[in-house]
């Protein structure tokens, strides 16, 4: 299986990503946690990423295109995968689309997880006291939120209108949700 998970940040995408990784048997791929690995790594593109991740910006497309590019390359993905935050913006779904076509191969469903905002920033001031995120603070998060509405919410319409979109209530229960991702994917 080839998934995108889409969502505002606190929707649950990393830990529904884990779980969904396990139950289908296929890499998640989270374009937030690579760059917080080169982060914590000291490396170049790290520093790189560092800057944008700090305002609440998205590192630029060039940058993140490579990195996904590089890291679909690796033999565990060749099957199959779940991306985690990728694509967000419409130059990335033009990368993936040309990504996927290179391999022959296509997505077989965008899982939105929807929740409303009130609870995302509920999840966010939890998440920033437990994780101590440099960008969970509240102005930041406040701006991840405005970055997801501009740049990335017009993705929702763009895989629907491909007949790709998959919505699916993100409130509840951890198990729950992934239960409820799994029907929707005729695995439940
Ligand atoms: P996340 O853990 O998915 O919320 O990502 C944390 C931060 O990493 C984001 O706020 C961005 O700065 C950066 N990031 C993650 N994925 C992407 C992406 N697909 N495009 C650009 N920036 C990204």
């Amino acid at each position: 299986m080839r998934l995108v998970l889409l969502g505002p940040p606190g929707a649950g995408k990393g830990t529904q990503a884990a779980r969904l990784a396990t139950e289908l048997d296929v890499p998640a791929i989270s374009t937030g946690d690579i760059f917080r690995a080169n982060v914590s790594e000291g490396t170049e593109l790290g520093r790189t990423a560092q800057s944008y991740m700090d305002e609440g910006e998205y590192v630029p497309d060039e940058v993140t295109n490579a990195m996904v590019r590089e890291r679909l390359m690796a033999e565990d993905a060749t099957d199959g995968f779940l991306l985690d935050g990728y694509p967000r913006t419409p130059a990335q779904v033009e990368e993936l689309d040309r990504m996927l076509a290179a391999a022959g191969a296509e997505l077989d469903a965008v899982v939105q997880l929807t929740v409303d905002t009130e609870e995302v920033v509920k999840r966010l001031a939890q998440r920033a006291s437990e994780q101590h995120r440099s960008d969970d603070g509240e102005e930041v998060q406040r701006h991840r939120l405005e970055v997801y509405e501009k740049q990335t919410a017009p993705l929702v319409d763009l895989y629907d209108r491909r007949g790709k979109l998959c919505a699916v209530d993100g409130l509840g229960k951890v198990p729950e949700v992934t239960g409820r991702i799994l029907a929707v994917l005729g695995r439940g």
